[in-house]
């Protein structure tokens, strides 16, 4: 069997070179050329004995992603929908600021969460993405912006889990995808840049703060359980107390000393100044401790089948104020690739045309975007991703 050499981390590869018969550098070298210099080719690994390099072509591929399709905006927010077979898609999206690049990458197709304000929730779990198909995200965008911006360095040095999926019903794939992200003989991220972002798997939470602690976005959305329940529908396995509990505990073993709660804003539904001033109370509890958190309120995109509405500007302004004058730093995303927004509209009916596409990505929740993905975001407030 040929193994694709993008699912593993380094202690992986390490392993599978010692079946090999060989040595453990040997592994670092052939994960620093995957993964450092893009190579799928085991003849462009120069350094490598030629014996190996043979050895390796009978039992061995680096197997990317194929690009379905690729939306470049004028602000250079660029959107890819990757074919992850039989019928199924998965997107990352790349968003380039003045002092960072942050690719925001998916962990499922589908996903089983099934959140009221989620297309991908609507549409339902398909599977899991492996390892190697979450690296491979990665792995294909950095060197493709390498090469289309013709540097050497490092171009992307923010990662967030924030695509289609919920990241810690895929534990066991998630944890080694975040070493190769982590690694520095790969991409070599700090932990404080990359960031899972969780709609509250409480005890998932937990192995992550012990496994790998990096940057933790909570999905918090609604400020008391029995809107929750109805918003988020986890929320009735692991309700609002257990999982502030799950936040504390994480933030002993958290890269940084807060955790970010989302908090999409539904027009009527949680956005109004009872609910601020609830969700104040919630991580400041008379005679608790402060949970040591920040907000970002994120704008809802809408779409048909939710039946909600997006809350209007002054009501996010009025509900951040709210919390920032309580002391909590509190962000607006703001939409980017506003241009490439229509063209993934669009996308679900280009793809549907293409007969060679449609037959390869034949099912509705392929062309179905993520509605983060839709208008690919990013934080008002600069520095505070940093
Ligand atoms: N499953 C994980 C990560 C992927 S979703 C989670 O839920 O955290 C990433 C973020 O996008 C989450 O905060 C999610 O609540 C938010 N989101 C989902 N659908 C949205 C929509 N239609 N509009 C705005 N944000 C949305
Ligand atoms: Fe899944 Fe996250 Fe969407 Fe909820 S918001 S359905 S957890 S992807």
């Amino acid at each position: 069997m040929t193994a694709n050499l993008l699912e593993f981390d380094l202690d992986g590869l390490a392993v599978f070179c010692e079946r090999l018969g060989e040595k453990r550098f040997r592994a670092t070298q052939l994960f620093r050329w995957i993964h450092q210099r893009g190579a799928s080719s085991f003849d462009d690994m120069s350094d490598l004995a030629k014996s190996l390099r043979e050895k390796l072509k009978t039992c061995a591929e680096i197997k990317p992603l194929s690009v379905i399709t690729q939306h470049i905006s004028d602000d250079g927010t660029i959107k890819w929908l990757f074919d992850v077979g039989a019928g199924d898609a998965v997107e990352a999206v790349f968003i380039p600021e003045d002092d960072r690049g942050t690719l925001c990458i998916s962990s499922q197709a589908g996903c089983a969460v099934g959140c009221r304000f989620c297309s991908t929730g609507h549409q339902g779990f398909s599977r899991n993405l492996t390892s190697g198909e979450i690296v491979a995200q990665l792995w294909f965008a950095e060197h493709f912006l390498r090469k289309r911006l013709g540097v050497s360095q490092r171009v992307i040095s923010n990662v967030v889990m924030m695509g289609m999926g919920e990241p810690l019903q895929n534990y066991s794939a998630l944890i080694p995808a975040l070493h190769v992200m982590l690694s520095d003989h790969a991409y070599g991220l700090s932990r404080r840049r990359v960031t899972v972002s969780t709609s509250g798997v409480v005890p998932m939470m937990d192995r992550l703060g012990i496994d790998c602690p990096v940057a933790l976005a909570v999905s918090l959305h609604a400020p008391n359980d029995a809107l929750r329940d109805n918003l988020v529908p986890l929320n009735r396995k692991y309700p609002l107390s257990e999982l502030l509990d799950a936040c504390r505990r994480y933030l002993a073993f958290a890269p940084r000393d807060f955790i970010t709660f989302e908090y999409c804003m539904l027009d009527g539904v949680n956005d109004t100044a009872a609910h601020a001033r609830e969700l104040l109370a919630l991580v400041r509890p008379v005679g608790g401790s402060e949970l040591s958190c920040k907000f970002n309120l994120i704008p809802f995109n809408p779409f048909p089948a939710s039946g909600l509405k997006r809350s209007s500007v002054a009501q996010v302004q009025a509900f951040s104020k709210i919390l920032s004058d309580a002391g909590i730093v509190t962000t607006v995303r703001k939409t980017r690739g506003d241009d490439i927004d229509a063209a993934c509209g669009q996308l679900a009916g280009d793809v549907k045309d293409r007969t060679d596409v449609a037959k390869r990505i034949s099912k509705q929740r392929t062309v179905m975007l993520h509605p983060v993905m839709v208008g690919a975001l990013t934080e008002q407030t600069k520095g505070t991703n940093a």
